[in-house]
């Protein structure tokens, strides 16, 4: 179908190309897509999708985004981190990080 390479978002042209994709700072690798010529919306076809679904969960970083809720120590609030995502930041008892509010709906821990 020639509707197949129109930008679902602005309606432009999309050309095909490999593009590379990487998830929480890790590249997984290039996969064909079709890439929008004006907005560079990105399409991953199914079977591309399917590729990297496969190898984010070979590469053990599916499910990485959780939710979890504050709880309450004396005066101040914490969070606490579920077992993977200690795991994938290697976080310790102690190791020392930067919180940053970026807005107030987003908090950016930096070790
Ligand atoms: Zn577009």
């Amino acid at each position: 179908m020639k509707d197949e390479n129109t930008c679902w978002d602005c309606g432009k042209k999309m050309v095909k190309k490999n593009v590379d994709y990487s998830l929480y700072g890790i590249v997984i690798g290039k996969f064909p897509a079709l890439v929008c010529e004006s907005c560079k919306e990105t399409f991953f076809s199914e079977e591309a999708s399917k590729k990297i679904t496969q190898m984010v969960k070979e590469k053990g970083l599916w499910g990485l985004q959780a939710k979890t809720k504050i709880g309450q120590a004396g005066k101040t609030l914490d969070i606490r981190l579920p077992k993977k995502i200690i795991e994938f930041l290697k976080f310790k008892k102690g190791t020392e990080v930067t919180i940053t509010p970026e807005n107030q709906n987003k908090l950016i821990i930096t070790v």
